[in-house]
């Protein structure tokens, strides 16, 4: 069963044409990666599924339902959550009250004040950072920053977790810690797709890996079937390579 399916996406800013009639299919458990060179138009995908930008066409469902009108908090709240490229965490705030936050949209919730300490200790041992729970986002290293962006979507209990560039700026042990931290979220039910710039951190996480270039879908296929792919090679010429 289709967990998201994204059908003819079409997203245009101006004369530019960002996103180009793509279409992604993702079951109930799988992990997808989604790969692309520098603005081919994967992180407008993810703006575009989680209701941040308009499509100029296409639809998106999430388990059937018609999404694409829906607004951001309504599509957080139905399950879909993103993890941004970049982090934002608020410094004023601890790790612990970060994650707390993103509880709050929740209007049961709310009323006690977003989520009990125990559960946001929950959210921070699923990616390893529980004990940084009350230091202060700036005094992280960047791949803790980076957990603790995960760890806040996390709080949200979605179902469809989307990974904008999480290893984006970790060497490679990062990269594997990583990589295994995610694999877990599957144990727990969680269907994912997984954005890079190339293959790097994906070869090991993912089922498939769908390829994106100028905005117009390039291939897809199995991570060892990528990495073989003469096309996918040629568009990574110009670029850092796969
Ligand atoms: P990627 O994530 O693959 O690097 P993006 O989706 O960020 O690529 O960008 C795809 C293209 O769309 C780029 O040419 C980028 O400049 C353009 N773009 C993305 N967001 C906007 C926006 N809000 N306004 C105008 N152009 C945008
Ligand atoms: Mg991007």
């Amino acid at each position: 069963m289709s967990v998201l399916e994204v059908d003819n996406l079409t997203k245009t800013f101006g004369g530019l044409v960002a996103v180009d009639d793509f279409s992604l299919e993702v079951d109930e458990g799988e992990i997808v990666g989604l790969i692309g060179p520098n603005g081919s138009g994967k992180s407008t995908v993810f703006n575009c599924i989680m209701g941040l930008y308009d499509v100029t066409d296409g639809e998106i469902r999430f388990n059937g339902e018609d999404i694409t009108s829906d607004s951001t908090h309504q599509i957080v709240t139905k399950g879909l959550s993103r993890v941004s490229q970049e982090s934002n965490p608020i410094d004023l705030y601890s790790v612990s009250e970060n994650i707390r936050l993103f509880t709050l949209p929740n209007s049961i919730r709310s009323l006690h004040g977003g989520a009990s300490d125990e559960e946001i200790r929950e959210y921070a041992a699923r990616i390893d950072i529980e004990d940084k729970l009350h230091e202060m986002p700036s005094e992280l290293p960047h791949a803790d920053v980076r957990r603790l962006e995960i760890a806040k979507s996390l709080a949200t209990e979605p179902e469809l977790m989307l990974l904008d560039e999480p290893f984006a700026g970790m060497n490679q042990a990062e990269i594997g810690a990583l990589a295994a931290q995610i694999e877990r979220f599957r144990e727990d039910g969680m269907t994912m797709v997984v954005v890079d710039h190339n293959m790097g951190g994906l070869m090991e996480l993912v089922d498939r890996v769908v390829v994106l270039n100028n905005g117009d879908f390039l291939a897809a296929g199995t991570p060892a079937e990528i990495a073989d792919n003469d096309a996918v090679q040629e568009a990574y010429l110009a670029g850092e390579g796969l």
